[in-house]
């Protein structure tokens, strides 16, 4: 059996309780140096075979799965934040199914949670914005065209870009084409969770000088939108008011 582990945003111990459980087990553990902590392994049992995927290739990886389903043996597959964004999961998940070999998935805290953390930020205001567009820059992997940043940018929502530090002169070049003002809020998050954490707030105009001044090149994640500072309404779910599933409303609330 293979088990997909999300290792959570960098922080050892915001890994789930369940996928803590399954490194504590694993026979096999197969993680992704580039970004997962190390010392998530501490864990890990005596005799555990341990191999860093970031000088794998995906045929090196499920042919280090395959051996281990030979052996029976428990494999797990680390993966940074949640597997579910940009893990490139799907194509593992894919050949394990044409070999007939169980595989599942255990979530993790995304490093876009991490983020809104280290800002003390709520993603969602009333009145400001209800939705959250997660995307990334097109780099060496291309982005479908109705996806521009610009198209998202349009609708003002709370934005968290992935995979983009290297590309901010373009990115808030077209965050603005899109429609967010120069002066808009933003951050950069730079190792959110992880002890030398940074969180640095700019305006979208000033994306790119901002990581230049502090030499953010890499592993950071880029929030945007009004959602940063500013006005925003009440919740209604705890507004005296407000009737819900399990709270009656009273008259004299507003
Ligand atoms: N599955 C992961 C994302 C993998 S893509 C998740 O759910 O978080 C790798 C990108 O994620 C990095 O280039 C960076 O943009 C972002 N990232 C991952 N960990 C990060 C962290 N601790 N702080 C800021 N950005 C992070």
């Amino acid at each position: 059996m293979i088990h997909f582990v999300g290792a959570g945003p960098g922080a050892k111990d915001l890994i789930t309780v369940r996928g803590q459980n399954l490194l504590k087990e694993a026979d096999i553990i197969i993680y992704a140096g580039s970004l997962v902590n190390p010392g998530l392994l501490d864990v890990k049992k005596k005799g555990c075979e341990v191999h860093n995927s970031a000088k794998m290739t995906l045929e090196e990886v499920l042919s280090v799965m395959v051996q281990g389903e030979v052996k029976k043996k428990m494999t797990v597959r680390l993966h940074t934040g949640d597997p579910s964004l940009y893990g490139a999961i799907q194509e593992q998940m894919d050949a394990l199914e044409k070999q007939d070999i169980s595989y599942d998935v255990c979530p993790g805290v995304s490093s876009f949670c991490g983020a809104a953390a280290a800002l003390q930020t709520e993603y969602t205001l009333p009145l400001v914005s209800q939705s959250v567009v997660i995307t990334r820059m097109a780099g060496r992997t291309p982005v479908p065209e109705r996806e521009s940043i610009q198209s998202f940018a349009v609708h003002q929502s709370t934005m968290v870009i992935f995979l983009s530090t290297g590309l901010l002169e373009e990115l808030q070049e077209e965050l603005m084409a899109g429609g967010y003002s120069a002066k808009t809020p933003a951050a950069i998050v730079y190792k959110a969770t992880w002890p030398d954490e940074k969180v640095l707030r700019c305006t979208v105009s000033t994306l790119a000088q901002t990581a230049r001044a502090e030499g953010v090149v890499k592993t950071a994640l880029i929030v945007v939108g009004d959602v940063l500072d500013g006005e925003y309404g009440r919740s209604e779910l705890y507004n005296p008011a407000f009737t819900t599933e399990f709270r009656q409303g009273t008259k004299e609330g507003k």
